[in-house]
């Protein structure tokens, strides 16, 4: 069966380099933010181009600390969508505050410019935005960003997917008031086991980040702000310095194979994704479209190929959920849509040529 992606993958192919820095981290007898942490901030900052990364303990508490540091709080609205990682909006819940789901457009995934200002317009309280750069695909930044700016709300981006997308040159991350990125060991740059960092080029902000992540310290037993246990360990940092040096590697891997599934399965009676224009897609996902699909995972499944659907059930339609979230004026149909259509096929850096081949010729057989 070829997996729809595979973590373990990454690390053979660095082993050596992975367990020289494990040896050397536990050999140190420092296990929590100390050097392995501060560099891995660094060289993650660097790859942004932003002067400050902060690492917490997973994406979602990225999320959280990012809302709190920007002071979004208690019954606050935070514009963010439905088709996404149920952890958008639970971080949104965790810091306090009240999602107002907004939809997707349904070539990109990506939040609908049109349905936020709608959104603004029935909510003029709406005090954060927070778009997911979803599949590895950047949202329209350009729109949300003026949209945001006119009516005084932060922008957040949930980097999860996209550690590495750019938009007109600009990498993604370095839009917004703060990035968000999640290092579970199945996304683009992943550790081996949980983590999550936030980016920003705002030095107050990353201070109260800091304090934040743990116990609300800005020294060493003084709490002067409510804080969280969020950290980022030593041990993944010390991976995630080995993972980093191969990110753009991977992605350039990762877009190569889009291009093979690209060339190989146009005609073949699935929609296939589309680059925003001026977008560099990292491909966390390669997800087409397709009128049945459960059946066509199923036949996929029946000639060796794994595949999985992201998501299958949109949060507004989940059983903690159903009937409590705001939904914006311009509904959810392009999210309900998405979530009946879309199929991900396997994807990620490891996976051989002969193997996309597979995958084309399993899904042309349809
Ligand atoms: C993975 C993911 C998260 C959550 O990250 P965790 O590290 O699992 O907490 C949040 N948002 C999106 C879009 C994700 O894909």
């Amino acid at each position: 069966m070829i997996p729809q992606t595979d973590p373990k993958a990454a690390y053979l192919e660095q082993q050596a380099e992975i367990d020289a820095a494990i040896a050397r981290q536990l050999a140190s007898g420092w296990y929590i933010l100390g050097k392995e942490v501060e560099g891995f901030e660094a060289a993650f900052a660097a790859f942004l181009g932003l002067p400050h990364a902060v690492g917490v303990a997973n994406g979602t508490d990225a999320l959280v600390l990012a809302l709190k540091g920007l002071g979004i709080g208690s019954g606050d609205k935070v514009a963010t969508v439905a088709h996404t990682a149920v952890a958008t909006v639970v971080a949104v819940e965790q810091a306090g505050a009240v999602p107002v789901l907004i939809d997707i457009d349904p070539v990109t995934y990506t939040m609908e410019p049109a349905a936020l200002e709608a959104a603004f317009t029935a909510h003029p309280d709406i005090k954060a935005v927070l778009p997911v750069h979803l599949y590895g695909q950047p949202a329209d930044l350009p729109a949300i960003q003026v949209l945001a700016q006119r009516h005084g709300a932060k922008l957040i981006e949930d980097c999860a997917q996209a550690h590495g997308a750019k938009l007109d040159g600009r990498t993604v991350g370095t839009w917004g008031d703060a990035a968000c990125f999640s290092l579970y060991p199945t996304k683009n740059l992943g550790a081996l086991g949980d983590g999550g960092v936030i980016a920003t080029g705002d030095a107050a902000l990353a201070g109260e980040l800091k304090a934040l992540r743990q116990y609300g310290w800005r020294e060493h037993y003084v709490s002067d702000i409510v804080g969280m246990n969020s950290r980022l360990d030593e041990l993944q940092a010390a991976i995630l310095r080995v993972k980093l040096t191969a990110l753009q590697r991977w992605n350039a891997r990762r877009r190569a194979i889009a291009a093979a599934y690209d060339a190989g399965l146009a005609g073949a009676g699935v929609s296939l994704p589309a680059v925003r224009r001026g977008a560099e897609h990292v491909y966390h996902q390669y997800a087409i479209r397709a009128a049945d699909r459960d059946g066509l995972k199923a036949r996929l499944r029946e000639r060796g190929v794994a595949s999985n659907i992201h998501y299958p059930v949109p949060v507004h339609l989940q059983a903690a959920y159903r009937d409590r979230l705001i939904i914006g004026p311009a509904g959810l149909a392009e999210t309900e849509r998405a979530a009946r259509e879309v199929l991900s096929l396997p994807m990620y850096p490891q996976l051989s040529d002969a193997a996309v081949e597979q995958v084309i010729a399993a899904v042309r057989a349809g």
